[in-house]
């Protein structure tokens, strides 16, 4: 059942479904061997990285989050520093102190195995983890599925049919749909709007106390990922030898306070939005909304058109600006992960940085006082002009397209929020028919297009 804490979760970059997904994936194999009754007898660990994982895996860093949760380490709250010297003493090391379980035999060259020869049938991000035991013999063997925006699923889980699964709890207030055109009917017929919805199901689920702290979380993990962005200079790691660009940009924009405020919209959308993806594509902490590489479209929205909005610590977030905001984009986000996907190696980047303007359009017109069906048709804008776009990263980084990209989104996102506003919210083509064509346009879409780096950009732009 999914939940706005969900949707936004708090991790490290450059990419959910290749960072913080593996990250996830080898830490539950491990509760799921002792579950079993057979860590305790490990002798040796090996993980193998297939299909998605393994094309873009160096440059997603997804051995490194790998190898990170075989030692325990969760996205959430692992430090960045930390991280990195971790990995790189366990690189050359040949043993490895497996979380919750004995220190075993491990050596990096041997015992990750990037398999791009492997596309497996449930997901294109598969992620198996062996033991075995002092004789050679393997004792456990378990794959998990990366299936983006740091969500994880076992075969099991993937196999069962979608349309069994609604948004939302059971229980008292709860207010489950299935698809947006449910969600507007449930708006109408008790006079609410989407963020009530969401709230109301995440009141079900826990006391709004901890909803707001979450909310508020989140919101300053964002707004710290923005402020880390605007100090940092240099080039960003990987090899492709990217300036960081946020910093100069925001120095030029302080000093040009002279100009038009509306001349300078889209410099503040752009700023603030590569300032989040040039932390993710260092690695640093940042916000799935809904994925790590479209981390930065909805905080630059936040930033500029919100965050200054009054709010008082003590003061519910859920009621104010952000926590609209947040809510309402998530409930669209909801909608899209269980009727398509999120995962660029599964949709292309329309399903990443496609749903991040989907999600940002909707969050925008609800705070600027948009109805229900006015955000609805908000978020059909963002998304409808973004289908069939491709994910063709170059040198397998987050990096070109996905920094700029992140600033295209955003302004796109406000540009879709007041063609809806101006609009009655009477619309030919629904959220539900676009999710879908976005949902077609994926599964057609070819894999060299997909988070594979072996089209595109990734082929045309020289690596040097
Ligand atoms: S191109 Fe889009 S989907 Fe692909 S890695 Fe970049 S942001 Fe993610």
């Amino acid at each position: 059942m999914l939940s706005t804490l969900d949707i936004f979760k708090i991790g490290i970059g450059p990419s959910s479904s290749h960072t913080v997904g593996p990250m996830r994936i080898t830490k539950r194999a491990l509760q799921e061997a002792k579950n079993r009754g057979v860590l305790g007898r490990a002798a040796r660990v090996m993980v193998e990285l297939q299909g998605s994982l393994a094309l873009t895996g160096i440059g997603h860093g997804s051995d490194k989050a790998a190898i990170l949760g075989l030692v325990g380490a969760e996205p959430d709250t692992l430090d960045p520093d930390w991280a990195e010297a971790t990995f790189e003493a366990l690189k050359t090391a040949s043993d490895i102190a497996l979380f919750d379980g004995p220190t075993v035999g491990f050596n990096y060259r041997r015992d990750v195995d990037f398999r791009g020869d492997i596309m497996p049938r449930l997901h294109p991000n598969g992620l198996c983890v062996r033991l075995y035991d002092a004789a050679g013999s393997e004792l456990f063997s378990a794959t998990f599925y990366s299936t983006g925006g740091g969500f994880i699923a076992s075969a099991e889980q993937l196999s069962r049919p979608a349309e069994n699964d609604r948004i939302g709890v059971a229980g008292k207030g709860a207010l489950p749909f299935s698809s947006a055109a449910e969600l507007l009917a449930i708006c109408a017929r008790d006079g609410l709007n989407i963020y009530d919805v969401v709230l109301a199901n995440e009141d079900a689920r826990r006391p709004r106390a901890e909803t707001d702290a979450g909310l508020l979380r989140i919101w300053q993990v964002m707004s710290g990922a923005i402020d880390r962005g605007l100090r940092s200079e240099g080039i960003l790691p990987g090899g492709l030898s990217v300036k960081r660009r946020a910093s100069r940009l925001y120095d030029t924009l302080i000093s040009e306070s002279h100009n038009q405020e509306s001349e300078r919209l889209f410099d503040w959308l752009n700023v603030f939005a590569m300032a989040v993806n040039e932390e993710n594509a260092a690695g640093g902490r940042v916000v799935t909304a809904p994925t790590n590489g479209a981390a930065g479209v909805i905080p630059a929205l936040i930033r500029y058109y919100c965050a200054f909005d009054g709010w008082q610590p003590g003061d519910a977030v859920s009621e104010g600006k952000i926590g609209r905001f947040l809510l309402t984009a998530a409930g669209i986000g909801m909608i899209y992960k269980q009727r398509a996907s999120l995962s660029g190696a599964e949709m292309g980047c329309q399903g990443e940085v496609g749903v991040a303007c989907s999600m940002g359009a909707a969050g925008l017109c609800a705070v600027w006082g948009g109805s229900a069906s006015q955000i609805e048709h908000a978020a059909e804008i963002g998304m409808e002009h973004n289908l069939g776009l491709t994910c063709d990263p170059v040198g397998g980084l987050v990096q070109i397209p996905c920094i700029e990209r992140n600033a295209i989104g955003a302004v796109k996102a406000a540009n879709a929020a007041r063609l809806s506003l101006r609009d009655s919210g009477e619309h030919k083509v629904t959220l539900d028919q676009v999710i879908e064509t976005m949902r077609q346009t994926g599964l057609d879409m070819s894999s060299k297009y997909k988070e594979t780096s072996q089209g595109g950009l990734a082929v045309n732009v020289v690596e040097c």
